[in-house]
């Protein structure tokens, strides 16, 4: 068996906007956040977290063209 092996995150295909600037996005930069605990994951850091994260109540899903159009937000 394979030990260690490097699995390189590839971002899912989403249709959408961005919530910034209004462009039409298929693989957006996703954040998201839960108000809740203040917790927030990044898509691209914690993949295999995400459906579970978006499944929790009170999760705020947001998609942007890349970081800076998040930025723009904060
Ligand atoms: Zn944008």
């Amino acid at each position: 068996m394979p030990r260690g092996r490097k699995k390189k995150y590839v971002r899912p295909r989403i249709e959408c906007d961005c919530d910034y600037c209004g462009k039409s996005l298929e693989y957006p930069y996703v954040h998201i956040s839960l108000p809740r605990t203040g917790y927030i994951v990044n898509i691209k850091q914690k993949g295999d977290d995400v459906v579970l994260n978006k499944q929790k109540p009170g999760a705020v899903v947001g998609h942007y063209c890349n970081t800076e159009c998040y930025r723009e937000t904060l």
